[in-house]
């Protein structure tokens, strides 16, 4: 027999095993555990009261084996004599384009212009002793792309995002921890990615497909309205039945290779901000209301959303990519700027939060590039990251100060 039971119990029941499956047989009216498996589905955390409460949806299997949680299977032909498309980018989108191309027959070409996820640490070892940033090997750019050290939170504002358990479920399979599908802010943990994104290559790789690392894009293959291929740094040309351009958001280059051979670009609206670093503690003091938050429950996060009066207009203010227990990265991708980001462990163990607290940007605030047309963003976005390195000391630490003092525009960290 099978039965699903939702049940809020406060942190002690829920830090502790056996009293939490009495209280879940109870709800179920089952009398004995004798024989008895418990699975969580959903597990939710609930701070708005003093009492911090823990939100479990349960099933229960009494006297029947639970199957697999796994629908996703790691079962494809062998490729090698299919027709092949090329991806450009091994990051998030360009690996899961590959698997899906592999699911749908088709050999993918992988293309990425950085480095393989080992080889790739020494290049954030340059950056963060050095202060010398690679162009092609960086925190962004190399396999698993700037997801390999994006913390790893997996979670949308969005709900209209496509089928997110298919994606989780692929992650678990290629070694991320199961709660994942558990937790309703699911998270892997910087440290355990790169193990993912090396299990994710291995799968289009087994599959037959290929992935080539120092391999930059810098053309496209043009027949009429159709890109039929790819150009690489080196001259090589490698053709496929379609090409998916996967590079992400920090390859400009990419961009201007697109607006320069005439195809059409479109600006998207975007934010700007600082990070905001704080103690933990503090921040699970507000949200848990306790001084120490024990064993169970994770570093504490928040979300904040604010509309300020600017000139006359009302602008949204907002954190983003809060990180509980984390730290603050260098994130740029070219020498004489500085980008910060945050990431945090699995365990989420560090004496810190932190997060970007961002500001929607207007057109108007970059008039001085209308020349660039659709690009004028991306010039603008350049002028504030050298900007950043400038008042850096024109090195990879970023400029640094008070966030009370940074409001007042008390000190020299403000763009005129
Ligand atoms: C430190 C940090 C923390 C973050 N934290 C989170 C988080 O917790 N949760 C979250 O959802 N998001 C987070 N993000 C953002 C997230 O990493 C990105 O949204 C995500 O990586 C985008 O995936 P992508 O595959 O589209 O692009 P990318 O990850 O940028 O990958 C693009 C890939 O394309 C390659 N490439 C670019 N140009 C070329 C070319 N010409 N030829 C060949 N290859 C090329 C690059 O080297 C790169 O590997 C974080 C980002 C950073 C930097």
């Amino acid at each position: 027999m099978r039965q699903i039971v939702d049940l809020t119990v406060p942190v002690q029941v829920a830090e502790n095993p056996d009293l939490l499956n009495q209280e879940i047989l109870k709800k179920a009216g089952i009398s004995s555990g004798e024989n008895v498996l418990f699975r969580h589905l959903r597990r939710s955390i609930d701070a708005r009261s003093r009492q911090v409460k823990i939100n479990f949806q349960t099933e229960i299997f009494v006297d029947e084996a639970p199957g697999s949680r796994i629908n996703w299977k790691k079962e494809f032909p062998h490729l090698t004599k299919r027709p092949q498309a090329i991806v450009v980018g091994a990051g998030p989108a360009g690996l899961f384009a590959a698997i899906r191309l592999i699911e749908l027959g088709i050999k993918p070409i992988v293309l990425e212009r950085g480095k393989d996820v080992r080889t790739r640490r020494r290049d954030l070892a340059a950056i963060n002793k050095d202060h010398v940033v690679n162009p092609e090997s960086n925190y962004c750019f190399g396999e698993g792309g700037a997801g390999t050290y994006s913390d790893g939170k997996l979670y949308t504002r969005s709900g209209k995002r496509g089928d997110i358990r298919r994606i989780l479920e692929i992650l678990v399979a290629h070694g991320a921890t199961e709660e994942i599908l558990v937790d309703a802010h699911p998270h892997i943990g910087t440290n355990k990615l790169p193990m993912v994104v090396q299990d994710l290559r291995n799968t289009v790789i087994e599959a037959g497909g290929e992935v080539r690392f120092d391999s930059k894009v810098t053309d496209l293959i043009l027949e009429g309205d159709e890109m039929k291929g790819v150009v690489l740094s080196s001259g090589e040309r490698i053709p496929g039945i379609g090409v998916i351009l996967a590079t992400g958001h920090s390859a400009r280059d990419i961009f201007y290779l697109l607006h320069n051979k005439g195809i059409i670009v479109e600006a998207k609206p975007f934010a700007l901000g600082v990070r905001v670093e704080h103690q933990q503690s503090l921040i699970d003091l507000l949200q848990y209301h306790c001084e120490s938050r024990g064993d169970y429950l994770p570093a504490a996060s928040y979300a904040l959303v604010s509309q300020v009066p600017f000139q006359g207009v009302q602008r949204g203010v907002f954190s983003f990519c809060m990180c509980p227990g984390g730290f603050i990265v260098p994130a740029a991708t070219a020498q004489e700027e500085i980008v910060v980001n945050g990431m945090s462990p699995s365990r989420r163990d560090s004496k810190f939060a932190n997060s970007g607290i961002v500001v929607s940007v207007e057109k108007e605030e970059f008039k001085e590039f209308e020349k660039f047309g659709p690009l004028a963003g991306l010039e603008f976005q350049k002028k504030v990251e050298r900007q950043a390195w400038i008042m850096g000391g024109q090195t990879q630490t970023a400029p640094a100060q008070r966030l009370a003092d940074f409001v007042q525009k008390k000190s020299i960290f403000v763009f005129a």
